[in-house]
């Protein structure tokens, strides 16, 4: 495994809507392990491949309350409520916010075996799911954020 390079604000490559995965081979495999030591590497609770230049569907999450997913490509199929969300980006250092997100979502994915799964995620967790699904249409949270800053001030 590695850690890799975030990309950050400004480059083109989080502006991508990402391409989907076609089929989960060793080499997905990889990216997928090196998006979630690059995100422990960084204090994530989330990574999405564009972060590490890849414009590939593909996302890892943990919410640090025992729910870990590596996702290929992840669609929200319901969702439901709302909720106002605290918000940071690994690729938009020094700056935080807040959204409207929905206070529950069912994902659907691939696992990194292939093999599809679905779940359902309400809170923190739901936030993480959409932020991180954003990201795979080019879209970052400051784009929909209610509130957005500074951390230093
Ligand atoms: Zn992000």
């Amino acid at each position: 495994m590695a850690i890799r390079n975030i990309r950050t604000d400004g480059n083109p490559v989080l502006r991508e809507v990402c391409k989907e995965v076609p089929e989960v081979t060793d080499s997905i495999r990889r990216v997928l392990d090196d998006m979630l030591e690059t995100m422990y590497d960084k204090n994530g609770v989330g990574l999405a491949a564009p972060q590490i230049g890849i414009p590939k569907r593909m996302a890892v999450i943990d919410d640090r309350e025992g729910h870990i997913f590596k996702l290929v490509n992840p669609v929200i199929t319901e969702s439901a409520g709302e909720q106002i969300s605290d918000e940071g980006c690994l690729s938009v250092p020094g700056y935080a916010g807040k959204c409207k997100r929905p206070m529950f979502v069912k994902v659907k994915a691939l696992n990194e075996n292939g093999e599809e799964i679905s779940f359902e995620a309400s809170g923190y967790l739901a936030v993480i799911c959409c932020h991180e699904f954003d990201h795979l249409d080019g879209i970052l949270y400051k784009d929909k954020a209610v509130e957005f800053g500074r951390t230093d001030k």
